[in-house]
């Protein structure tokens, strides 16, 4: 009987123990990701955190999270600020805009309803989008803003490296889940999913990546 007891003092003494640990643990992780030059909405700041840390060259990049109304054709946009599209690459600054309600046709949900990886694969994607716009020219990138609007082989190229750039910053799970979530949940048009298959890397071209990246 004392054993018994003694034993599940022991189990439970221990479970104590590794949820303290685990605790102090996040706090030292919050603690420790230093997050600069970075505005970001407290609603999504999880998701962006989980997403910035596969990113350490963007640490000190100036972002700012934005929550927009509405977005033409999509549910989040990565994009540098104007007033600064001419300045030395280093000191550029992006917007990442996030819908707070993602509309096509007569779909419509909010971001709440948007399991948190999925999001975290999204926000993922646009950093994506960012290292992309990093190496380019002031000039470049208007050359691009014009193709990406005229286009649909400039979109697929854009889109394609900004996915290839999360997968190889270690975001192939996330990439996934979110691909997952629009072609096989999300209540949306076909119209709209046949665009994310012509565009983006397909499922099977992910997993062949994150299989690449592994040798
Ligand atoms: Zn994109």
């Amino acid at each position: 009987m004392l054993n018994i007891k003694a034993k599940f003092l022991f189990v439970l003494f221990s479970v104590i123990q590794i949820v303290a640990f685990s605790s102090t643990l996040n706090m030292k992780d919050i603690d420790t990701l230093k997050i600069t030059n970075k505005i970001i909405p407290e609603s999504i700041a999880k998701e962006i955190t989980t997403a910035l840390s596969h990113y350490p060259e963007l640490k000190d990049t100036p972002i700012e999270f934005r929550f927009k109304e509405k977005i033409k054709k999509s549910f989040m946009q990565a994009q540098p600020k104007f007033s600064g599209i001419f300045k030395n690459k280093k000191n550029r600054s992006y917007f990442v805009m996030i819908s707070e309600s993602f509309n096509i046709e007569n779909e419509s949900f909010s971001i709440s309803e948007v399991p948190s990886e999925v999001l975290v694969g999204w926000i993922g994607h646009e950093l994506g989008h960012i290292m992309d716009y990093q190496e380019r020219s002031g000039f470049n990138l208007i050359q691009f803003g014009i193709g990406y609007l005229t286009s649909h082989r400039f979109i697929k190229e854009a889109e394609r490296a900004a996915d290839t750039f999360a997968v190889s910053h270690g975001m192939g799970k996330y990439i996934l889940a979110t691909k997952d979530f629009i072609l096989n949940h999300a209540h949306l048009s076909k119209v709209y999913k046949d665009r994310i298959r012509k565009l983006y890397l397909s499922p099977e071209e992910i997993l062949l990546l994150v299989e690449e990246l592994k040798d």
